[in-house]
């Protein structure tokens, strides 16, 4: 959903990032690269390699990264953006540019459900769904993407409204059981019916998440078989574990584990992922603004503690909220290669982290220091202010 992204303002900069000193690709096939340069032209990646092999010359925007570590920006699986940079949630503005001080550099959108006096009727939902497609499309605080535009399934929706949805540019449904279509079999027509019309599907999994919301177990996410298993670690309240197990084991869907969920869920579902060989389809999310407010380190949050107490590589868990996310939601960011999106987070480890590097410092559970955050091939923030400070910072030369 990401393929329609062109950048008509931006000029063709060339910008060369030299001097990495960890390439972190994304890629769970290869989360490693032996590379330490990257060139950008405008909102494209143009080469990755060593520097002695690449063409740096005439670069617009020269950037030492001072030995850190490049991987692609973070991507955000689950938001409930509202309008703008605000949340009615928490009443809280700026949070989505605090996040991307948080390495994040995409979002989608899990429905527009905070919006106050969310229109309920057919026609509304509709309207709502677009203008908030439009407004999100067009507006991007701090440079964050974000794929919004996210209806809710009510019933009375017949094919012909998917149709007119997909046709007016909505690509995502918001978290199926969220609006009145509460039952499978309906639920399971709604969503064959968005996939005809390449709209993707999420849908929420387990306990209610706040007064008025409701359950959804294990039988009712296999009927449906939305293309995401939203928060499979719950939202926050979690199925028991043999019904985690069974959504794993029986369906082939992405097991979208949240931040604002259930953390030993969330180490269940990431263990039996690892045991079916299917790490490929474990993608990460933070399922907010919500109840438990705004984490703009939620998701370097979700990589630590998947790396320190789920014991995989620190490069394996970054690929879980890059590569994986990007594969599972169509989108050309999320991976270090050429002719993929531009955009990166700089990191290295903390400052008197007890780690040996930025890798050993994640996997004790520390979070990395943020010193830069690229989109689409222009700085969006130097160091970050929510992060601790990282140890090297880059620096821009040229
Ligand atoms: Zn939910």
């Amino acid at each position: 959903m990401a393929h329609d992204e062109p950048s008509k303002s931006a000029p063709q900069t060339k910008l060369v990032i030299r001097n990495i000193g960890l390439l972190l690709s994304g890629d769970l096939a290869h989360p490693v690269l032996d590379a330490d340069t990257v060139v950008t032209t405008g909102d494209r990646i143009t080469a990755v390699g060593k520097q002695k092999d690449i063409d740096t010359s005439s670069a617009t925007v020269t950037i030492d990264a001072k030995g850190t570590a490049l991987a692609p920006g973070l991507i955000d699986s689950h938001v409930h953006p509202v309008c703008g940079d605000w949340t009615p949630r928490q009443n809280q503005l700026g949070w989505i540019d605090s996040y991307l001080h948080g390495g994040v550099t995409t979002m989608i959108s899990a429905g527009e459900v905070h919006t106050p006096g969310r229109p309920k009727d057919i026609v509304g939902l509709k309207a709502m769904a677009i203008f908030a497609q439009r407004a999100f499309h067009a507006f991007r605080p701090g440079g964050v993407k974000i794929y919004a535009g996210a209806p809710v399934l009510e019933h009375g929706m017949v094919e012909a409204d998917f149709k007119e949805l997909a046709a007016a540019g909505v690509k995502i449904l918001g978290e199926v059981g969220l609006g009145s279509v509460k039952d499978g079999k309906t639920a399971r027509q709604m969503v064959s019916w968005a996939r005809k019309y390449g709209i993707q599907s999420t849908i929420h999994t387990g306990g209610p998440s706040i007064p008025g919301s409701s359950l959804i177990d294990k039988d009712m996410v296999l009927e449906t078989d939305a293309d995401v298993i939203g928060h499979v670690n719950g939202g926050h309240t979690a199925l028991p574990d043999d019904q985690i197990t069974a959504l794993c084991e029986r369906s082939t869907r992405a097991l979208e584990i949240v931040h604002n969920g259930n953390e030993r869920a969330a180490l269940l579902t990431l263990r039996t992922a690892m045991e079916l060989k299917q790490l490929d389809r474990v993608i990460l999310g933070t399922d907010s603004p919500a109840g438990s407010g705004v984490q703009p380190l939620g998701i370097v949050r979700m990589m630590s503690l998947l790396s320190s107490l789920g014991e995989i590589p620190a490069e394996v868990a970054i690929c879980l909220a890059t590569g994986n996310t990007a594969k599972m939601r169509n989108l050309d960011c999320g991976m270090i290669a050429p002719g993929r999106e531009a955009s990166f987070v700089l990191m290295d480890k903390a400052q008197h982290s007890a780690g040996k590097n930025l890798l050993d410092s994640i996997q004790k559970g520390d979070l990395p220091g943020i010193g830069m955050v690229i989109i689409d091939g222009a700085v969006s923030a130097h160091r970050s202010r929510n992060t601790p400070p990282a140890t090297g910072v880059p620096e821009v030369v040229k």
